[in-house]
């Protein structure tokens, strides 16, 4: 970690620490850079070195840091920074920090125009704009005189140094630790005095702790949406013992790290202190994560917003600059235009992007896995499946790398503006359809989650177990069950069974089959159902009912889903097929691709076209890939040229 490792802090933890907002303590490497640099600082003025040579050491050392961690971007942007402001104080005695970190920035985008896209380079800058704008001048304009007050403070010569408010309250300090000596026994009245003043300063230094803090939190909100979706009301207090924490594990651990190489025995005695320290911060870390309504998921802002609210910062910021600061009513302003800003992103009222009267079928690419989302015309919202983590050996994945529902599907969904889904469906609890849907649970208000077949697996324990800590309402479906939403009728086709029955395992064959109608099109979602679940689909409906203009190809393209049979009763226009790249199951099988090539079909495949969109008034197909849809332009003729037919259908009617 100290170096930079980022590996070394593992998922689950680094989880916690975004969801408290102190991830920028480990990650930022800016703190530990500006750590080292005090502590050599420090160490320079401790062993009464010249200013020069506290200089050289400090800067002979940081390049040593920056060499040591190869150059990493934010770790160099910091160590810069660190350079400027220590030769800064060299020539220029009292330096402004917000200049350097001009300059320092200036340096960067000269050398790299493009850093300015980074989102690192953003947020670097950004927390050194809001500590240097906003939380020194607010701190200048309030507790730091007094604490300067404090200095001396039993001098009543050094009064008159002070403006009348400050001087003011150097002279009731006094009169208060008299009046309260004067009533404490004999023994205490010496340190009464020190005590008092000791606790003030200790309350100054908590409340500066909290403005910095908070004008982070503030100023980084913006950002932080963006980016990472993720609101912590909790940031400030979990920043109150975290900063001091880390403000003493970094210096403990690089005098660890040259110790324990050269004295093994002397660097174990300071690992001890360290592993307990960092182990607190942890534990802390950990309990304010236990809160879920302290830190929470939204869509990103909305860009008119970012610019409203960075617009009212630099203006405050600039006037808290200004020598002759205008009236504090402009302040005011500024202010709740600010604040405004702030509460609206962490609210997000706006509504999520859809086009009305029309049914969308949306199947996203989450490499090996499905997941689905279907937007009603009137809004209503079905998930189905979150795609999951893919790893191991086939029957037994297990669940690492990329978690899809959270690197995926959650991105797409805030990107369109969803904060909620009205139902969560579970085809089968297969880890390609079920690994990605906590993350979902976890980032959306979610009303109810449907599963099919009740199975006796640790995943889907999970699943349910969280679902209901959530208080989301579980619902088995099984053929024979339908709903109406929005005008368009909806009905399972598959799966089969006693409603408590459960499974030993999850089976393909258990799959839900859902089939949507809306006015002349229908849309046909059978999971992973393969050959047997296929047939005795087939046997129970008559085929004229099976017809579906659009497949979601059934089992990834597996040649033992979407039969002949089958297909010949469907008669789908569009087939598409969700699957991962090189997968290791070889779909979609080229035995199926004939099968549908010969039958007429149009076939997307997620893995090529990336996520395909499916749009329909009831009356017609629109169908677009996030990559181009191979064949796009016939496709449009042809479907041009129906038009007219489904006019005339219709009139015969
Ligand atoms: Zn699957
Ligand atoms: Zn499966």
């Amino acid at each position: 970690m100290l170096l930079g490792d980022r590996s070394f802090v593992d998922r689950e933890e680094a989880a916690d620490f975004q969801k408290t907002g102190v991830f920028h303590v480990l990650v930022v490497a800016g703190l530990h850079v500006g750590a080292l640099a005090f502590a050599l600082y420090w160490v320079g003025r401790r062993l009464r070195l010249s200013r020069v040579w506290t200089m050289l050491l400090t800067l002979t050392i940081l390049s040593a840091y920056v060499a040591i961690v190869e150059q990493r971007a934010p770790v160099l942007r910091a160590a810069m920074m660190a350079a400027i402001v220590v030769l800064g104080g060299f020539f220029f005695r009292r330096l402004d920090l917000l200049n350097s970190a001009a300059v320092a920035a200036l340096i960067l985008l000269v050398a790299k125009p493009l850093a300015l896209r980074d989102s690192s380079f953003q947020l670097t800058f950004l927390a050194i704009g809001c500590i240097t704008g906003l939380a020194l001048p607010w701190l200048e304009k309030t507790a730091q005189r007094y604490v300067r007050a404090l200095q001396g403070w039993r001098d009543v010569t050094r009064d008159a140094v002070h403006e009348p408010l400050v001087a003011q309250f150097r002279i009731d300090l006094r009169s208060l630790a008299q009046w309260l000596s004067g009533r404490l026994p004999q023994r205490l009245r010496k340190v009464t005095g020190d005590a008092l003043v000791g606790g003030l300063s200790l309350t100054f230094r908590v409340w500066e702790l909290l403005v910095l803090t908070m004008a982070l939190q503030l100023g980084m909100l913006p950002l932080m949406a963006r980016d990472f979706h993720r609101i912590t009301l909790s940031a400030p207090m979990v920043n109150l013992a975290a900063v001091p924490l880390t403000g003493a594990i970094v210096p403990i651990g690089f005098l660890t790290l040259p110790t324990g190489l050269i004295l093994r025995a002397a660097g174990k005695l300071l690992a001890a202190p360290l592993a307990w320290l960092s182990e607190l911060l942890l534990h802390i870390v950990r309990w304010f994560a236990h809160f879920p309504r302290l830190s929470y998921r939204v869509p990103g802002p909305p860009l008119w917003l970012m610019v409203l609210f960075f617009a009212a910062a630099l203006l405050l910021v600039t006037e808290m600059r200004l020598k002759h600061p205008l009236r504090r009513a402009t302040i005011g302003v500024l202010s709740t235009v600010l604040i405004a800003c702030a509460l609206t992103m962490a609210i997000y009222p706006f509504a999520a992007t859809r086009t009305k009267g029309r049914l969308e079928l949306t199947v996203l690419d989450v490499g090996q896995g499905d997941s689905l989302l279907v937007v009603f015309p009137g809004g209503k919202t079905l998930l189905i499946d979150g795609g999951g983590a893919f790893g191991g050996f086939p029957g037994r994945e297990e669940r690492n790398g990329v978690d899809p529902g959270e690197e995926a599907v959650s991105p797409y969904l805030w990107s369109r503006g969803f904060q909620k889904l009205d139902v969560v469906a579970l085809t089968h609890a297969h880890q390609d359809h079920l690994g990605g849907l906590i993350a979902i649970l976890e980032n959306f208000r979610v009303a109810k989650l449907w599963i099919g077949r009740e199975v006796s697996s640790p995943a889907l324990t999970r699943l349910e177990e969280l679902a209901r800590e959530r208080k989301i309402i579980i619902e088995h479906e099984l053929r024979g069950g339908s709903f109406s939403w929005d005008g368009v009728d909806s009905d399972f086709l598959w799966p089969e069974i006693v409603h408590e029955e459960v499974s030993p395992s999850a089976k393909n064959d258990d799959s839900l089959v859902l089939r949507l109608h809306y006015g002349s099109e229908t849309i046909l979602l059978p999971g992973d159902a393969e050959k047997q679940a296929e047939g005795e689909i087939l046997s129970e409906n008559n085929p004229e009912a099976m017809r579906s203009n659009v497949l979601k190809i059934g089992h990834h393209g597996s040649k033992n889903s979407t039969t002949p049979e089958f297909l010949a009763a469907v008669q789908p226009h569009v087939g598409i097929i969700s699957a991962g790249e090189d997968n290791p199951y070889g779909h979609p099988s080229p035995e199926l691709l004939e099968r549908l090539k010969n039958a007429g079909v149009r076939t997307l495949r997620t893995d090529r076209d990336g996520a395909v969109h499916v749009l329909t008034d009831g009356t017609r197909l629109e169908i677009t890939c996030f990559f181009a849809c191979p064949g796009a332009a016939s496709v449009a003729a042809s479907m041009r040229a129906d038009a007219p037919n489904y006019q005339q259908d219709k009139e015969k009617k």
